[in-house]
């Protein structure tokens, strides 16, 4: 199954129509009547990622003029997996778009909508939740000496706040002070000390400790 890069409008539509029928948390009949409405009054969805397996499944659903239980059962199962894909997706693309639209100016951490796990150093067992919307980390240095700063400032960042921006920047470009903050956090396997004083130069953010 292929797994596309971005989503169409007329696919985004058809998405989110889905959503209206699964928001009750059940499938029926209805539904599958609607949804094959749907299809057919937007013909063009039915080209691409979701709209085509939708279709296919669909037309075999009504193939036999009734709809049995599993089949709907098999409905349910094709909407979620659409689902979190479609949010798979729609995430990356927030990603790309906060990482491109961040100022290197603000001399603070992006917010980047989302979540990521990050494996501690010291115990592989061990794993700590980093959210980059507002740089939170659930590891005890980040509890003990950071969660006061105001939200994405730089003292805010341990080393997985680091980590966890070099594992989503995929092919994306930080402004260059970013990527060497992360590099340096990186390579020491230290956050960014937490007294950091910040300050603008004119073409970008320098760090001093104090
Ligand atoms: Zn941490």
């Amino acid at each position: 199954m292929r797994t596309p890069e971005t989503i169409s409008l007329k696919s985004r539509q058809l998405i989110d129509f889905c959503r209206t029928l699964t928001l009750d948390g059940d499938i029926s009949d209805e539904d599958a009547w609607e949804l094959g409405n749907f299809l057919n009054e937007n013909r063009e969805c039915c080209d691409d990622w979701p709209g085509d397996e939708l279709a296919s499944l669909i037309s075999k659903i009504f193939a036999n003029g009734s709809v049995a239980e599993y089949e709907l059962k098999q409905l349910a199962s094709k909407l979620g997996s659409i689902e979190k894909k479609a949010f798979k997706i729609f995430n990356k693309e927030q990603i790309a778009e906060s990482i491109e639209s961040f100022s290197p100016y603000d001399c603070i951490l992006p917010s980047i909508p989302t979540v990521v796990s990050i494996k501690s150093d010291s115990n592989p067992d061990e794993s700590y939740s980093v959210d980059l919307s507002v740089s939170s980390c659930s590891c005890s240095d980040w509890y003990g000496a950071r969660r006061h700063f105001q939200p994405n400032s730089l003292n805010r960042c341990c080393k997985h706040i680091a980590y966890a921006l070099h594992k989503i920047k995929k092919d994306l470009e930080y402004p260059e002070w970013l990527q060497r903050l992360i590099d340096e956090c990186r390579h020491s396997k230290k956050g960014l000390n937490p007294k950091v004083r910040r300050g603008l130069c004119r073409s970008s953010c320098s760090l001093s400790s104090s």
